[in-house]
């Protein structure tokens, strides 16, 4: 059977996580609590949904403890953020991926239960480092 994954935000970063899981032939629920980033999502997406998942009850009535894995991918609301990752894990979703703005939201998400905590900013700015530096050494 396919797995199951739910993207929570749908910015830069949560849509492109959303793209690039359709793409490879997962099913994905995309959620958003802003109508007109759903509707981008409505014709590539398993299921697409408006709802805001700091209520307990829109994520219960969603499903989502039947969901392999839920990417958390709100950024500038750290507050919503946290709830929304605390709730899944209390909810008992499996996996539970969040990205973090900064080292102490990170650390906020790991203490609540998330199982894995992504930068995208800093992570990215890592790699392309060490492509670079490993690029120079080839090129010496
Ligand atoms: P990115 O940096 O990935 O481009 P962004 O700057 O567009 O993101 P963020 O504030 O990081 O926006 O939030 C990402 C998405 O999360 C937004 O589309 C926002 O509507 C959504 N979002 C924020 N809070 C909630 C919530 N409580 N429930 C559902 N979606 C939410």
């Amino acid at each position: 059977m396919k797995k199951q994954f739910a993207v929570i935000g749908l910015g830069r970063f949560g849509g492109s996580v959303c793209r690039a899981l359709i793409e490879n032939g997962m099913e994905v629920l995309a959620i958003d609590r802003d109508e007109a980033k759903v509707e981008q999502f409505r014709d590539i997406a398993t299921h697409a949904v408006i709802a805001d998942t700091t209520d307990e009850k829109v994520l219960k009535s969603l499903g989502i403890r039947n969901f392999d894995h839920v990417i958390v991918a709100i950024g500038d609301d750290i507050q919503a953020s946290i709830l929304t990752t605390l709730i899944l894990v209390e909810l008992g979703v499996p996996h539970v991926t969040a990205k973090a703005l900064n080292a102490y939201h990170a650390k906020v998400l790991n203490k609540v239960g998330a199982e894995k905590v992504v930068h995208p900013e800093r992570d990215m700015g890592v790699r392309i480092a060490h492509h670079l530096i490993s690029k120079n050494i080839l090129d010496y």
